[in-house]
Parts: C-alpha cells; structure tokens; sequence
C-alpha cells in the first residue's frame, strides 16, 4: 500500500534515548503530519471494519493516541490498559518481565464482558511482553483476542514469537 512508505518517513528515529545504545522510534511526528495520521488511522479501520469487534483495547501511552480513532470507526468499545494505580476501580492484573526489571498493566474489573471480541492496539512491538500481559488480561475475562495491531515491530526482538501463535498486525518493520 503507497500510504505506508509516507507513515514510515515520518517517524523519527531518537539515538540513545531513553538509555544509551537505544533507538528509540518516535511516532510524535506522525502525529504532526495529518495525512500521515489519518493514513495510519484508515489502513487500520480497513482490516478491522465488519469484523465484528466489539472491544479496542488501547496499552498506556500510545495505544491511547491510536486506539479510541479506530475504535470509534469501527464502532467498538475503548477500554484503556494502565500502569499501576491509574485506574479508580477494580482492577486486574498481569506482571510482565522487561529488559531491566518488571512492569504491569491494569483492566477496570466489568470494562470486557465473557465472549467479547477484542483488539489489541499499541504502538509499538519490541519484546513483546507488553502485548502478552495485554492479551492475558482480555482472556482472564473470558474475551476472545482477534488481533493486537501496532504501527511499528522490532523484528530482531521476536517478540512475535511470545504472542503464543496469535495473529500480529504491524504497519511499518524497522531492522
Ligand atoms: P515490549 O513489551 O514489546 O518489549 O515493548 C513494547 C512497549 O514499549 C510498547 O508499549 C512501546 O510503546 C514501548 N516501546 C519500546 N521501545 C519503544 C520505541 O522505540 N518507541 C516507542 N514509541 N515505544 C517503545
């Protein structure tokens, strides 16, 4: 698709942020750019339009900037992902291992109901540990997970491979 090639020019490499050695993948300036935006948005909406998803869910920060458009296009339900103690409810939720450390996402109890057909958005694949405790909590409450889609995968990472098999769509690869 020719939109892709315009949304990868306009994510901007960062060397050495947040540490040294990392090349951190700055969607920001997608965001200045509203066709490249809208381009983004669209090629989602298409794969997921009539597919019956009932349920985007958008990973703290920016599954929040991506999720809620196509969410709203494609007539489903947003339910946000934090990080501890975010949300006010009930909550669950999954640790997950990362390069130095731990992290964990939270659900609001009652946000998914069992037999749901959920999205998974964010916007980025590295690891993919994120996505894996993402997914973890939809299918705790009983949701079937159609798909986790993001702008941009790490390859050299694998983090496809902690997905157990479920279907990943990326926009943009960067080696
Ligand atoms: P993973 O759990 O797959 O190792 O890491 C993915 C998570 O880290 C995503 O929530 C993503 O937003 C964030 N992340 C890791 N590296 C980058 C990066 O280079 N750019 C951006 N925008 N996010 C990143």
């Amino acid at each position: 698709d020719p939109r892709i090639h315009g949304i990868k020019t306009k994510i901007r490499v960062v060397p050495n942020f947040p540490k040294p050695g990392i090349m951190f993948q700055d969607i920001t300036t997608l965001l200045l750019d509203p066709k490249a935006f809208k381009d983004t948005i669209d090629l989602f909406v298409e794969r997921y339009k009539g597919k019956n998803i009932s349920v985007v869910a958008g990973i703290e920060a920016r599954g929040f900037i991506f999720g809620p458009p196509i969410a709203l296009a494609i007539g489903a339900k947003f339910v946000p992902l934090r990080k501890p103690k975010k949300l006010p409810g009930d909550v669950i939720f999954e640790e997950y291992t990362l390069e130095y450390g731990r992290d964990c996402l939270e659900m609001h109890v009652g946000a998914v109901q069992l037999g749901e057909r959920a999205l998974v958005v964010d916007d980025l694949i590295a690891t993919g540990g994120t996505l894996c405790a993402a997914m973890n909590l939809l299918e705790r409450v009983g949701a079937e997970v159609v798909e986790c889609a993001c702008l941009i995968e790490l390859p050299d990472l694998q983090g496809r491979e902690r997905l157990n098999g479920k279907p990943l769509y990326v926009l943009v690869e960067y080696q």
